[in-house]
């Protein structure tokens, strides 16, 4: 038996064992942005400690950048304070800050991909718990803490306790409609919120093998939602294609000495695994979450679950799920009526989901009552969007278009739910309060759902619309 890409990069990466039992393990790229970062440059500064490597640290803004009026000061005196305490930071310890200025900014991970800076091969971290998203690129993605954040800048290395590895084969080809992110919250659906603890989810099959690089990107990013902190596909010519000619891509005879490399990590077919679990894709339709975590959802055709048919310690959430969401068990998902309709955020703002939704739209006109908004997840995407036509494609419909940013996945900018207004979403959690008001509610499901469900003015099978 061989190993595993996981145990791979993670014996390459290892500095030492630990008096603790824990691994010291090299950091190889470090991404940061507003939120996470201020507290740990104060501790680091605490301590008299400068950043080892601040040509392996990348900065963005993301979560407090609105988008709408980005006129400085921003409106929100605490976001203008997060935005310069950064701009401060990342002067004062030389680190590249791809700002609103650059034509750069954007999700943090939706930038490191755009830009080539996530390789295979990699250890990648971040102060977001979706930084699993760059094992799409067979790295491993780690989403960290601040008293972590600090000790990357001081060692670029993190102390960790090393993971299980479970293969999730998804076989076969994905019906009409179907997209990876519909993959992922089949997936949490079956294997649970707290299913993937203690592991590291390698994906692969012919169902994931056949996705592009943002596909792979949308599965990998809502690992954290499945419980494991690290999701990855193994990198193969798709990875190879995406990264080639990207500004941090290696180049010339580099590029040649990468691809010898990156090919050497995929886990082989003999590879070793903790456990292993199998599904097929024709299984997978359409997905909506209806509840208050990503693992209560279920295909766009099928009714609620009955709380009995529910496993005993999942009741509890599910009935806390009924109440705060105003479903009752046993009725269809589709036709539930939305106010809000949210296409963006790092699970899904990158250009194939822009191009999805705008396939669904062209030509048609969203309800009157629902409030739509698109956000690209990087500027990029934005000016790629905008060569496409895409842009006029979503404001034709009734969508607002909006300015890169996390927008109204996290709320912690002007974008927010009001009241209880239901929100059909692209992003990653549905949370209670996750959209901005502690009584809204979130459907998740694909860009294209959303478009069908703004079009429709309730949930509906994109399938059929
Ligand atoms: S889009 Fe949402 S999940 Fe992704 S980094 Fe921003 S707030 Fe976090």
């Amino acid at each position: 038996m061989s190993q595993n890409l996981f145990d791979r990069i993670w014996d390459l990466h290892t500095v030492k064992t630990l008096p603790t039992g824990q691994t010291q393990l090299f950091v190889g790229l470090h991404l940061i942005h507003e939120v996470t970062s201020p507290q740990a440059f104060a501790m680091l500064k605490e301590r008299g400690l400068g950043v080892l490597y601040p040509q392996r640290t990348f900065a963005t803004v993301d979560h407090i950048v609105p988008t709408g009026d980005q006129q400085r000061p921003f409106g929100d005196p605490l976001a203008e304070e997060m935005m310069q305490a950064l701009e401060r930071h990342t002067r004062e310890y030389g680190i590249r800050f791809f700002n609103l200025e650059s034509g750069r900014q954007g999700i943090v991970h939706v930038i490191g991909p755009e830009l080539g800076l996530t390789q295979p091969g990699m250890t990648i971290a971040c102060g977001d718990s979706h930084t699993s998203t760059h094992g799409a690129f067979g790295s491993i993605g780690l989403g960290v803490g601040t008293t972590q954040i600090r000790d990357i800048l001081a060692t670029q290395t993190l102390a960790l306790s090393k993971p299980k590895v479970r293969r999730i084969d998804v076989d076969g080809t994905l019906g009409a409609g179907v997209t990876a992110k519909d993959i992922i919250l089949y997936l949490i659906s079956r294997l649970g919120v707290k299913g993937g603890i203690g592991y590291a989810y390698e994906y692969g099959g012919s169902a994931v093998e056949a996705l592009d690089m943002e596909g792979r990107m949308s599965i990998c990013n809502m690992s954290i939602e499945g419980g494991a902190r690290v999701g990855y596909v193994n990198p193969d010519p798709t990875t190879f294609d995406y990264l080639e000619g990207r500004p941090y891509a290696p180049k010339g005879g580099d590029w040649e000495a990468a691809l010898g490399f990156w090919r050497s990590l995929a886990s082989g077919a003999d590879a070793e695994y903790d456990d292993r679990v199998r599904f097929a894709a024709a299984e997978i339709e359409p997905m909506v979450t209806w509840g208050i975590n990503p693992g209560q959802a279920v295909g766009v055709g099928d009714r609620l679950p009955e709380l009995e048919s529910l496993a005993e310690d999942e009741r509890a959430t599910a009935r806390k799920a009924y109440e705060h969401m105003g479903f009752r068990p046993g009725q269809a998902i589709a036709g539930a009526k939305i106010d809000v309709a949210f296409i963006g955020s790092c699970t899904n703002g990158r250009i194939s989901d822009l191009r999805a939704a705008a396939a669904v739209l062209k030509g048609r006109k969203i309800q009157e009552k629902v409030k739509a908004i698109v956000v690209p997840g990087s500027m990029q995407v934005a000016v790629q969007a905008h060569a496409e036509g895409l842009d006029e494609i979503f404001k034709a419909a009734g969508f607002q278009w909006r300015g890169a940013g996390c927008s109204m996945c996290l709320a912690m900018n002007p974008d927010k739910l009001q009241g209880r207004e239901l929100s059909a979403s692209s992003s990653n959690r549905n949370f209670i309060g996750r959209q901005g008001s502690p009584s809204g509610r979130t459907l998740l499901m694909s860009p294209a759902m959303v478009a069908a469900a703004a079009l429709a003015g309730e949930v509906t099978d994109v399938r059929t619309i």
